[in-house]
């Protein structure tokens, strides 16, 4: 195995009087733990793409990103860490200094490449990738996000046996391919409740396509629960960043404001309005994302706690 996980994650039950309230049970799987740097989801989806890398011979890995993205800091890291050149296309222009992401990322040894948000649009199309091809020489192509069948693969890894046994299991959604992953592992036991990041109906059909292309199958239990998006990724109100460092100073669990602080949010308030059965037993799943804490207050004033 290339990547080697710094701490198992683990289940921590959380108590709080509005679950008592509602009888509800409240776990939170805490993936956030797997890795210092390569957190939560991140390492999952990349595990097997970086092993697939190095059997097919490669020595560099090309990825994309916004200049805040978990995924490239987790990248960098990982191309570090298992001994990979490593280049990232970053969204927009450079803006100097660069921002906390960015400075790891390149101080991992990234070699970044910015494009324009118009040439980012077609960063898939093949005239584009045969540029960088032409640019940097042969690379590994992890797409954006990291979301690939090998992503979703890894991502069937988050589910182990225990947790088909409760009734519902939350994540946070950006491009899809780590709820893919879960519900693949789940095969067809629990509820899996989605919270997307981003405004658009289009992520129900790319989960469906990412599940099908993994398991051959449809699975039926999983939904997406749209209204909690705040406007889309860098997009707050203030009582989200109450919420989050209300939760931090009750429960001692640091949450990201681009995707667990949202899906956490939701979870209280769909709780609150009785979504969820009474007697029901929950796992959120905590997908890391904490290095974006710190861009957060950079770009916002010293919000997060
Ligand atoms: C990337 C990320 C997600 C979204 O994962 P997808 O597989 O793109 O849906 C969720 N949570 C965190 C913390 C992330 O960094």
């Amino acid at each position: 195995m290339l990547l080697i996980p710094k701490k198992i994650p683990f289940l921590q039950e959380i108590r709080d009087p509005l679950f008592a309230r509602k009888e509800i049970r409240f776990l939170i799987k805490r993936e956030d733990v797997i890795h210092p740097q390569i957190s939560g989801n991140k390492w999952h989806k990349l595990k097997y793409n970086l092993e697939e890398a190095k059997s097919t011979g490669h020595d560099t890995l090309l990825t994309f990103g916004g200049s805040y993205s978990n995924h490239i800091y987790a990248m960098a890291a990982a191309a570090k860490e298992v001994g990979f050149a490593c280049i990232g296309v970053i969204r927009g222009e450079p803006v100097v200094p660069l921002n906390p992401t960015l400075q790891f990322a390149v101080k991992a040894g990234m070699r970044l490449h910015f494009v324009t948000r118009e040439k980012y649009r077609v960063k898939t199309e093949a005239s584009f990738i045969a540029d960088l091809k032409q640019k940097f020489g042969p690379f590994y192509l992890i797409p954006e996000g990291g979301t690939n069948q090998l992503a979703v693969k890894g991502a069937t890894e988050i589910i182990d046996e225990s947790m088909g046994t409760f009734d519902y299991i939350c994540c946070p959604v950006g491009t899809g391919g780590t709820i893919a992953g879960i519900v693949c592992g789940l095969h067809g036991r629990s509820k899996v409740i989605g919270f997307p990041v981003l405004k658009g109906d289009f992520l129900g059909a790319e989960v469906k396509k990412l599940v099908k292309e993994y398991s051959d199958r449809f699975y039926h239990n999983w939904y997406l629960m749209q209204q909690y998006h705040f406007g889309g990724y860098a997009k707050f109100t203030r009582k989200l960043i109450h919420f989050i460092n209300a939760f931090r100073e009750q429960h001692s669990i640091a949450l990201d404001p681009v995707y667990t602080g949202k899906m956490m949010y939701g979870i209280f308030d769909q709780i609150r309005k009785g979504f969820f059965k009474k007697g029901s037993k929950i796992i959120a799943i905590h997908t890391g994302g904490l290095q974006g804490i710190a861009g957060f207050n950079e770009r916002f004033g010293e919000l997060l706690i």
